[in-house]
C-alpha cells in the first residue's frame, strides 16, 4: 500500500518532526487523515517533537521537519531555527507556512492599528474596558506575518489550505524513500 508499485519491501524507519506556528492545525489534521493507512504509518516513521507526541524537545536529529504555518511573533522564529537545526530536510506545508497565509492579511494593516482594532475598539468590549495584552513571557508580535523561507532555508513546499492527505504522504514518501507517484488535480486541496 505504500508503495507506487505495490512492493512492500522494508525500508529504514524515519524519525519525522512536526509543528504548527502561526497556523490552525488543520494541516496537521490533514496529516492524519489517512485512514486505515495509519496502520502502514507506524511501520514507517516515528514522530519526535510534535504536538502529536507532545515531545517539547529535540533530543536527537530528524530525518525531516514538518512546518506548517508562518511566523508571527519571536517564539515561532525560534522554534523554526530549532527545526532547521535539528532536521535533515524541512518541508513547508500548506498556504500559511509558505507565504503566510490567513494571518498574513495583517501584513498591509500596522501592527498597532491591529492590536487597536482586536483589543480596544472590538465590538465584544465593553466601553473604556479593553487593553492590549502584556507579559514579559509572551511571545513578541513581530512587525508582519512572515513566510518560513524568509527565515530559515526551506527544501520543499507543499501547497493547500490544507493540503489533501495523499498529497501530503506521497511528497513525503517520495522525499523519504525515492518513491515516485502523480500528484492528481483533485489532491491539490483549498478549503
Ligand atoms: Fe490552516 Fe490552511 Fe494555514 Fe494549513 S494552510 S494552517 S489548514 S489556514
Amino acid at each position: 500500500r505504500w508503495s507506487a508499485n505495490g512492493d512492500r519491501s522494508p525500508r529504514e524507519k524515519k524519525m519525522v518532526a512536526t509543528v504548527s506556528l502561526a497556523g490552525c492545525f488543520g494541516c496537521h489534521m490533514s496529516l492524519l487523515d489517512i485512514d486505515e493507512e495509519i496502520l502502514d504509518l507506524v511501520d514507517l516513521v516515528e514522530f519526535h517533537k510534535s504536538p502529536l507526541t507532545d515531545i517539547k524537545r529535540f533530543t536527537q536529529r530528524c530525518d525531516l521537519g514538518i512546518v506548517e504555518g508562518g511566523c508571527c511573533n519571536t517564539e515561532n522564529i525560534e522554534t523554526l531555527r530549532e527545526f532547521r537545526e535539528n532536521c535533515d530536510i524541512l518541508v513547508a506545508v500548506g498556504e500559511c507556512a509558505i507565504w503566510g497565509g490567513l494571518p498574513a492579511m495583517r501584513n498591509t494593516i500596522p501592527l498597532g492599528e491591529c492590536l487597536e482594532e482586536a483589543f480596544i475598539n472590538a465590538q465584544t468590549n465593553d466601553e473604556g474596558e479593553g487593553r492590549v495584552p502584556y507579559h514579559e513571557d509572551l511571545p513578541k508580535l513581530l512587525n508582519r506575518v512572515y513566510a518560513c523561507n524568509e527565515i530559515v532555508k526551506i527544501d520543499y513546499l507543499i501547497p493547500g489550505c490544507p493540503p489533501s492527505a495523499s498529497h501530503l504522504w506521497k511528497v513525503i514518501r517520495n522525499i523519504l524513500w525515492g518513491e515516485e507517484f502523480s500528484v492528481l488535480y483533485h489532491e491539490f486541496k483549498y478549503d
